[in-house]
Protein backbone atom coordinates (compact mmCIF):
# COMPACT_ATOMS: atom_id res chain seq x y z
CA UNK A 1 0.00 0.00 0.00
CA UNK A 2 1.37 3.24 -0.86
CA UNK A 3 1.67 6.04 1.72
CA UNK A 4 -1.17 7.70 -0.11
CA UNK A 5 -3.50 4.95 0.39
CA UNK A 6 -2.16 4.17 3.83
CA UNK A 7 -2.81 8.04 4.90
CA UNK A 8 -6.28 8.14 3.55
CA UNK A 9 -7.11 5.06 5.71
CA UNK A 10 -5.55 6.28 8.76
CA UNK A 11 -7.91 9.73 8.89
CA UNK A 12 -11.28 7.28 7.98
CA UNK A 13 -10.17 5.65 10.94
CA UNK A 14 -9.65 8.61 12.81
CA UNK A 15 -13.25 9.46 11.76
CA UNK A 16 -14.83 6.51 13.52
CA UNK A 17 -12.11 6.17 16.32
CA UNK A 18 -13.99 6.46 20.15
CA UNK A 19 -13.56 9.28 22.31
CA UNK A 20 -12.68 11.57 19.36
CA UNK A 21 -15.53 13.43 18.54
CA UNK A 22 -14.69 13.03 14.65
CA UNK A 23 -18.25 11.57 13.69
CA UNK A 24 -19.61 14.69 14.21
CA UNK A 25 -19.30 18.41 12.89
CA UNK A 26 -16.81 20.20 15.16
CA UNK A 27 -19.03 23.30 14.44
CA UNK A 28 -22.52 22.32 14.10
CA UNK A 29 -22.83 19.03 14.63
CA UNK A 30 -23.61 16.97 11.36
CA UNK A 31 -23.01 13.27 11.28
CA UNK A 32 -20.44 12.20 9.20
CA UNK A 33 -18.15 14.99 8.70
CA UNK A 34 -15.78 14.49 5.50
CA UNK A 35 -13.81 17.77 5.46
CA UNK A 36 -10.94 18.79 8.01
CA UNK A 37 -9.46 21.85 8.72
CA UNK A 38 -5.58 21.00 8.88
CA UNK A 39 -4.62 24.12 10.68
CA UNK A 40 -6.92 23.63 13.95
CA UNK A 41 -6.90 19.71 13.87
CA UNK A 42 -11.16 19.31 13.68
CA UNK A 43 -13.55 17.32 11.49
CA UNK A 44 -16.12 19.59 9.80
CA UNK A 45 -19.01 19.10 7.26
CA UNK A 46 -19.12 20.64 3.59
CA UNK A 47 -21.44 23.85 5.12
CA UNK A 48 -18.68 24.63 8.07
CA UNK A 49 -15.77 24.05 5.85
CA UNK A 50 -17.26 26.68 3.37
CA UNK A 51 -16.96 28.98 6.09
CA UNK A 52 -13.22 28.16 7.26
CA UNK A 53 -12.40 28.11 3.94
CA UNK A 54 -13.22 31.83 3.61
CA UNK A 55 -11.17 32.88 6.63
CA UNK A 56 -7.51 31.46 5.74
CA UNK A 57 -5.59 33.28 8.95
CA UNK A 58 -7.07 30.97 11.22
CA UNK A 59 -8.42 27.79 9.23
CA UNK A 60 -7.39 25.91 5.99
CA UNK A 61 -9.46 22.77 4.92
CA UNK A 62 -8.87 19.80 3.06
CA UNK A 63 -11.32 17.20 1.49
CA UNK A 64 -10.50 13.58 3.74
CA UNK A 65 -11.79 11.86 0.69
CA UNK A 66 -10.40 13.67 -2.29
CA UNK A 67 -7.40 15.58 -1.26
CA UNK A 68 -3.85 14.32 -0.34
CA UNK A 69 -2.62 14.13 3.00
CA UNK A 70 0.53 13.54 4.03
CA UNK A 71 2.09 11.76 7.10
CA UNK A 72 2.29 15.16 8.94
CA UNK A 73 -0.44 15.98 8.82
CA UNK A 74 -2.40 12.79 9.45
CA UNK A 75 -0.34 12.91 12.75
CA UNK A 76 -1.18 16.50 13.63
CA UNK A 77 -4.69 15.16 12.98
CA UNK A 78 -3.98 12.34 14.97
CA UNK A 79 -2.90 14.17 18.20
CA UNK A 80 -5.84 16.87 17.95
CA UNK A 81 -9.52 15.98 16.58
CA UNK A 82 -12.81 17.03 17.52
CA UNK A 83 -12.77 16.72 21.09
CA UNK A 84 -9.52 17.85 22.01
CA UNK A 85 -10.15 21.48 20.24
CA UNK A 86 -13.33 21.94 21.73
CA UNK A 87 -11.66 21.63 25.54
CA UNK A 88 -9.85 24.30 24.07
CA UNK A 89 -12.22 27.18 21.76
CA UNK A 90 -15.44 26.00 23.83
CA UNK A 91 -13.55 25.80 27.48
CA UNK A 92 -16.67 28.41 28.43
CA UNK A 93 -19.20 29.48 26.43
CA UNK A 94 -21.94 31.36 28.39
CA UNK A 95 -25.13 29.55 28.86
CA UNK A 96 -27.57 32.05 26.99
CA UNK A 97 -25.25 31.67 23.49
CA UNK A 98 -27.02 30.05 21.19
CA UNK A 99 -24.39 26.56 19.83
CA UNK A 100 -26.22 26.31 16.23
CA UNK A 101 -26.96 22.73 15.04
CA UNK A 102 -26.86 21.14 11.47
CA UNK A 103 -30.02 22.43 10.26
CA UNK A 104 -29.66 26.03 11.23
CA UNK A 105 -28.92 28.73 8.85
CA UNK A 106 -25.64 29.99 7.81
CA UNK A 107 -25.35 33.35 9.90
CA UNK A 108 -25.51 31.57 13.40
CA UNK A 109 -22.75 28.78 12.08
CA UNK A 110 -20.44 31.58 10.38
CA UNK A 111 -20.79 33.59 13.74
CA UNK A 112 -20.33 30.96 16.02
CA UNK A 113 -16.91 29.94 14.06
CA UNK A 114 -15.43 33.16 13.58
CA UNK A 115 -16.71 33.40 17.51
CA UNK A 116 -14.63 30.76 18.35
CA UNK A 117 -11.45 30.54 16.27
CA UNK A 118 -11.12 33.78 15.62
CA UNK A 119 -12.04 35.96 18.48
CA UNK A 120 -11.38 33.34 20.47
CA UNK A 121 -14.16 34.53 23.09
CA UNK A 122 -14.50 31.59 24.54
CA UNK A 123 -10.75 30.07 25.20
CA UNK A 124 -10.53 29.55 28.80
CA UNK A 125 -7.54 32.31 28.81
CA UNK A 126 -9.14 34.67 26.66
CA UNK A 127 -10.64 37.86 27.87
CA UNK A 128 -13.38 38.65 29.84
CA UNK A 129 -16.62 38.94 27.87
CA UNK A 130 -19.36 40.53 29.96
CA UNK A 131 -23.04 39.34 29.45
CA UNK A 132 -24.41 41.37 26.75
CA UNK A 133 -26.89 43.60 29.08
CA UNK A 134 -28.23 46.39 27.42
CA UNK A 135 -28.35 47.21 24.06
CA UNK A 136 -29.11 50.00 21.30
CA UNK A 137 -29.35 49.69 17.67
CA UNK A 138 -31.18 50.43 14.34
CA UNK A 139 -32.46 47.01 13.04
CA UNK A 140 -34.60 46.93 9.31
CA UNK A 141 -38.22 46.35 10.21
CA UNK A 142 -40.41 44.82 7.60
CA UNK A 143 -43.55 47.56 7.42
CA UNK A 144 -47.04 46.10 8.70
CA UNK A 145 -48.80 46.84 5.29
CA UNK A 146 -45.75 46.05 3.04
CA UNK A 147 -42.87 44.38 2.31
CA UNK A 148 -40.94 46.96 2.40
CA UNK A 149 -37.91 47.07 5.66
CA UNK A 150 -37.70 50.09 7.60
CA UNK A 151 -34.93 51.40 9.81
CA UNK A 152 -35.94 51.19 12.90
CA UNK A 153 -34.08 52.03 16.33
CA UNK A 154 -33.91 49.06 19.07
CA UNK A 155 -33.69 49.00 22.80
CA UNK A 156 -32.79 46.19 25.03
CA UNK A 157 -33.17 46.72 28.25
CA UNK A 158 -31.67 43.62 29.96
CA UNK A 159 -32.56 44.30 34.09
CA UNK A 160 -36.21 46.18 33.02
CA UNK A 161 -36.90 43.06 31.00
CA UNK A 162 -38.05 45.34 28.13
CA UNK A 163 -37.32 45.30 23.85
CA UNK A 164 -38.35 48.90 22.64
CA UNK A 165 -38.38 50.16 19.20
CA UNK A 166 -38.90 53.13 17.78
CA UNK A 167 -40.64 54.62 14.37
CA UNK A 168 -38.92 58.24 14.74
CA UNK A 169 -34.68 58.47 15.62
CA UNK A 170 -35.81 61.68 18.16
CA UNK A 171 -39.27 60.07 18.55
CA UNK A 172 -39.94 60.05 22.45
CA UNK A 173 -42.51 57.37 22.42
CA UNK A 174 -42.05 53.65 21.50
CA UNK A 175 -43.90 52.24 18.87
CA UNK A 176 -44.15 49.06 21.11
CA UNK A 177 -43.07 48.15 24.21
CA UNK A 178 -41.82 44.35 24.45
CA UNK A 179 -41.53 42.22 27.19
CA UNK A 180 -39.01 39.79 26.99
CA UNK A 181 -41.34 37.45 29.12
CA UNK A 182 -43.19 36.94 26.03
CA UNK A 183 -40.94 36.88 23.44
CA UNK A 184 -39.43 34.65 20.94
CA UNK A 185 -36.58 34.61 18.54
CA UNK A 186 -35.76 32.22 15.80
CA UNK A 187 -34.18 32.88 12.41
CA UNK A 188 -35.87 32.35 9.64
CA UNK A 189 -33.77 33.41 6.54
CA UNK A 190 -36.18 31.83 4.26
CA UNK A 191 -39.58 33.48 5.04
CA UNK A 192 -37.87 37.05 5.75
CA UNK A 193 -36.29 36.71 2.15
CA UNK A 194 -32.73 37.98 3.75
CA UNK A 195 -29.98 35.80 5.18
CA UNK A 196 -29.81 37.72 8.07
CA UNK A 197 -33.58 37.48 8.61
CA UNK A 198 -35.06 37.17 12.27
CA UNK A 199 -38.36 36.82 13.76
CA UNK A 200 -39.17 38.31 17.27
CA UNK A 201 -42.41 36.76 18.14
CA UNK A 202 -44.28 38.32 20.99
CA UNK A 203 -47.77 38.78 22.79
CA UNK A 204 -49.55 42.19 22.70
CA UNK A 205 -53.65 42.32 23.97
CA UNK A 206 -53.62 38.70 23.88
CA UNK A 207 -52.57 38.92 20.16
CA UNK A 208 -49.51 36.73 19.28
CA UNK A 209 -47.49 39.50 17.09
CA UNK A 210 -44.61 38.93 15.00
CA UNK A 211 -41.57 41.65 14.08
CA UNK A 212 -39.07 40.41 10.80
CA UNK A 213 -36.71 41.82 11.30
CA UNK A 214 -32.56 41.75 9.86
CA UNK A 215 -29.09 43.98 10.13
CA UNK A 216 -26.77 43.77 7.07
CA UNK A 217 -24.03 43.04 9.54
CA UNK A 218 -24.41 38.97 10.07
CA UNK A 219 -22.13 39.91 13.76
CA UNK A 220 -24.87 42.21 14.49
CA UNK A 221 -28.34 40.66 13.96
CA UNK A 222 -25.94 37.25 15.81
CA UNK A 223 -25.22 40.01 18.35
CA UNK A 224 -28.99 40.87 19.08
CA UNK A 225 -29.95 37.39 18.95
CA UNK A 226 -27.44 36.02 22.03
CA UNK A 227 -28.32 39.92 23.67
CA UNK A 228 -32.33 38.79 23.58
CA UNK A 229 -31.34 34.95 25.13
CA UNK A 230 -29.38 36.71 27.96
CA UNK A 231 -32.09 39.07 28.48
CA UNK A 232 -34.29 35.91 28.70
CA UNK A 233 -32.26 33.71 30.66
CA UNK A 234 -31.81 36.29 33.37
CA UNK A 235 -35.71 36.63 33.34
CA UNK A 236 -36.09 32.68 33.51
CA UNK A 237 -33.92 32.38 36.66
CA UNK A 238 -35.61 35.10 38.63
CA UNK A 239 -39.00 33.58 37.28
CA UNK A 240 -37.66 30.19 38.22
CA UNK A 241 -34.82 30.47 41.27
CA UNK A 242 -35.89 26.84 42.17
CA UNK A 243 -34.40 25.17 38.54
CA UNK A 244 -31.10 24.45 37.85
CA UNK A 245 -29.60 26.16 34.60
CA UNK A 246 -29.45 23.60 32.52
CA UNK A 247 -33.39 23.02 32.44
CA UNK A 248 -33.75 26.74 31.78
CA UNK A 249 -31.60 26.96 29.13
CA UNK A 250 -33.70 24.87 26.47
CA UNK A 251 -36.86 27.56 27.21
CA UNK A 252 -34.88 30.65 26.29
CA UNK A 253 -35.90 31.04 22.33
CA UNK A 254 -37.34 27.66 20.71
CA UNK A 255 -37.09 26.88 16.78
CA UNK A 256 -39.84 25.95 14.91
CA UNK A 257 -40.14 22.13 14.47
CA UNK A 258 -42.15 22.34 11.12
CA UNK A 259 -43.55 25.59 9.56
CA UNK A 260 -45.76 25.99 6.33
CA UNK A 261 -49.34 25.93 5.02
CA UNK A 262 -52.04 23.81 5.80
CA UNK A 263 -55.85 24.84 4.87
CA UNK A 264 -58.28 24.46 7.51
CA UNK A 265 -61.10 23.19 7.08
CA UNK A 266 -64.77 22.72 9.25
CA UNK A 267 -67.24 24.96 10.06
CA UNK A 268 -66.99 29.13 8.86
CA UNK A 269 -66.44 30.54 12.35
CA UNK A 270 -65.84 33.89 13.32
CA UNK A 271 -62.73 33.59 14.23
CA UNK A 272 -59.61 32.39 12.07
CA UNK A 273 -57.60 29.90 13.89
CA UNK A 274 -53.92 31.49 14.50
CA UNK A 275 -52.50 29.12 17.34
CA UNK A 276 -53.21 25.52 18.36
CA UNK A 277 -51.56 24.61 21.34
CA UNK A 278 -49.94 21.34 21.66
CA UNK A 279 -50.19 19.15 25.17
CA UNK A 280 -49.29 15.70 24.82
CA UNK A 281 -50.72 12.18 24.39
CA UNK A 282 -51.32 12.02 27.91
CA UNK A 283 -53.26 15.02 28.64
CA UNK A 284 -55.90 13.93 25.65
CA UNK A 285 -54.09 15.55 22.77
CA UNK A 286 -54.13 13.51 19.56
CA UNK A 287 -52.92 13.55 15.74
CA UNK A 288 -54.99 11.14 13.03
CA UNK A 289 -53.83 10.23 9.63
CA UNK A 290 -57.58 11.03 8.04
CA UNK A 291 -60.16 13.66 8.20
CA UNK A 292 -63.06 13.02 10.06
CA UNK A 293 -66.25 11.55 7.89
CA UNK A 294 -67.89 14.29 5.69
CA UNK A 295 -65.68 16.81 5.72
CA UNK A 296 -63.23 17.51 2.66
CA UNK A 297 -60.77 19.74 2.16
CA UNK A 298 -61.25 23.27 -0.13
CA UNK A 299 -58.48 22.79 -2.39
CA UNK A 300 -56.14 20.08 -1.24
CA UNK A 301 -56.81 15.88 -0.35
CA UNK A 302 -54.57 15.10 2.29
CA UNK A 303 -55.01 16.09 5.56
CA UNK A 304 -54.89 15.49 9.18
CA UNK A 305 -57.24 15.83 12.53
CA UNK A 306 -55.76 17.13 15.82
CA UNK A 307 -58.06 16.20 18.81
CA UNK A 308 -57.71 18.39 21.87
CA UNK A 309 -59.59 18.11 25.38
CA UNK A 310 -61.70 21.06 23.98
CA UNK A 311 -62.26 20.56 20.31
CA UNK A 312 -61.22 19.40 17.05
CA UNK A 313 -59.27 20.96 14.19
CA UNK A 314 -58.93 19.57 10.97
CA UNK A 315 -56.63 20.41 8.21
CA UNK A 316 -55.34 19.64 4.68
CA UNK A 317 -52.25 20.13 3.12
CA UNK A 318 -51.09 20.43 -0.36
CA UNK A 319 -49.66 16.91 -0.77
CA UNK A 320 -48.73 13.86 0.89
CA UNK A 321 -45.90 14.41 1.25
CA UNK A 322 -46.31 17.36 3.45
CA UNK A 323 -49.29 15.52 5.32
CA UNK A 324 -46.58 12.77 5.96
CA UNK A 325 -43.82 15.36 7.52
CA UNK A 326 -46.82 17.45 8.97
CA UNK A 327 -48.14 13.95 10.96
CA UNK A 328 -44.23 13.28 11.97
CA UNK A 329 -43.92 16.35 13.80
CA UNK A 330 -46.65 16.23 15.48
CA UNK A 331 -46.48 12.89 16.81
CA UNK A 332 -43.12 13.62 17.99
CA UNK A 333 -44.57 17.20 20.19
CA UNK A 334 -47.38 15.06 21.05
CA UNK A 335 -45.41 12.25 22.30
CA UNK A 336 -42.94 13.87 24.53
CA UNK A 337 -44.73 14.83 28.01
CA UNK A 338 -45.27 18.60 28.90
CA UNK A 339 -43.67 19.39 32.52
CA UNK A 340 -45.12 22.02 34.46
CA UNK A 341 -42.73 24.40 33.25
CA UNK A 342 -43.36 23.89 29.44
CA UNK A 343 -46.46 24.43 30.07
CA UNK A 344 -45.68 28.00 31.75
CA UNK A 345 -43.22 28.63 28.99
CA UNK A 346 -45.46 27.79 26.09
CA UNK A 347 -48.68 29.79 27.47
CA UNK A 348 -47.79 32.83 25.63
CA UNK A 349 -48.41 30.68 22.46
CA UNK A 350 -51.18 29.37 24.11
CA UNK A 351 -54.57 30.04 22.16
CA UNK A 352 -55.82 30.90 19.09
CA UNK A 353 -55.41 34.50 17.69
CA UNK A 354 -58.13 36.43 16.57
CA UNK A 355 -58.32 38.26 13.02
ZN1 LIG B 1 -20.86 21.66 10.32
Amino acid sequence: MGDRERNKKRLLELLQAAGTGNAYCADCGAADPDWASYKLGIFICLNCSGVHRNFPDISKVKSVRLDFWDDSIVEFMTHNGNLRVKAKYEARVPAFYYIPQANDCMVLKEQWIRAKYERQEFTADGKTISPPGNREGFLWKRGRDNAQFLKRRFVLLAREGLLKYYTKEEGKDPKAVISIKDLNATFQTEKIGNPHGLQITYRRDGHVRNLFVYHENGKEIVDWFNALRAARLQYLKMAFPELPESELVPLITRNYLKQGFMEKTGPKDAFELGQVFLGSNEQGYQVFEDLPKGIRGNRWKAGLTIVTPYRRFVFTCPSEKEQREWLESFREVLSSPLTPLNLLAVSTESDCSHR
